[in-house]
């Protein structure tokens, strides 16, 4: 029988990330973030997180072939038009990933998921320089803080530093790093994209909260899904940060932890 087809098609998004039982991050937070920025949203799980407002439980990371099937199925049948990659656990699974995304022709943010907000570790300690050849092939990179000084080394206590690791980050061959200044003390909190171009310095108020679990997922999924909408970087980049500024601000009492973003706001 022949499909009927909706006039208007949105754009597909392909996450390669982690999934969290408690719907904050992970998989489920990229799900909700690219369907509410218009999206249709595929995924490749990479591993499978028992775990909910206070805790990462425990964790079961799937064989790297696992990964790589779930990438070649949904590149087989779909024109995916963007890519976010989030917990991707083993430097095994980093290189099958960056394999997969030669094969892909669109853009790719990379989110260097490393350790929760809970504190508990998502990344084995020894693929931290695996990310070198994964960001070489990003439109964008978004670490916080701590992400930026392992993968280059500067300590990022100010927007200089940010600057400072972002340039290093591009050097790497990353079109843009965006370095996500949440971490970093201050008022405004002050995110730095960096290109080859120039540094852009976006200031929003710091909204005071534990609820912030799922605020990494959120926003390198709706710039994903923006630059798949055919946004330019920097609208991409500055549409989700007042997305995710929404989310943190309208965060979700749900749990007995501290909560979870809105992903949908
Ligand atoms: N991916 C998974 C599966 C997670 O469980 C988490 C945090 O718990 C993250 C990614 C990173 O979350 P955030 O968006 O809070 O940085």
């Amino acid at each position: 029988m022949a499909r009927v087809r909706n006039p208007v098609e949105p754009p597909v998004v392909l996450t390669v990330a982690g999934s969290d039982s408690g719907g904050g991050a992970g998989i489920q937070a990229d799900i909700k973030t690219i369907e509410a920025c218009g999206g249709f949203a595929t995924s490749a799980v990479t591993s499978v997180t028992a775990q909910h407002t206070r805790s990462v439980e425990s964790t079961h990371v799937l064989p790297s072939g696992e990964v790589t099937s779930q990438c070649v199925a949904v590149r087989d049948d779909f024109a995916v038009g963007a890519v976010k990659t989030g917990m991707l656990a083993t430097a095994d699974i980093i290189e099958c990933v960056t394999e997969q995304l030669h094969e892909v022709d669109a853009p790719v943010v990379v989110d260097p998921v490393m350790v929760a907000a809970s504190g508990d570790r998502l990344l084995d300690p020894d693929a931290e320089s695996a990310y070198e050849s994964l960001i070489a092939e990003s439109a964008v990179v978004t670490p916080n803080a701590d992400e930026a000084e392992v993968l280059t080394d500067i300590a990022v206590t100010d927007t200089e530093g940010a600057v400072e690791a972002g340039h290093d980050l591009v050097e790497m061959g990353a079109d843009a790093a965006l370095l996500k200044g949440g971490h970093v003390s201050g008022e405004p909190v002050v995110d730095v994209l960096v290109t080859d171009g120039g540094v852009e310095r976006i200031s929003h108020p710091r909204v005071e909260t534990a609820a912030t679990h799922g605020s990494g997922c959120t926003l390198s999924a709706a710039i994903a899904t923006h630059l798949a909408r055919g946004r330019d970087r920097s609208t991409a980049v500055r549409e989700s940060i007042d997305l995710l500024e929404r989310a943190v601000r309208y965060g979700l009492d749900v749990g007995q932890g501290p909560g979870a973003v809105h992903h949908s706001v």
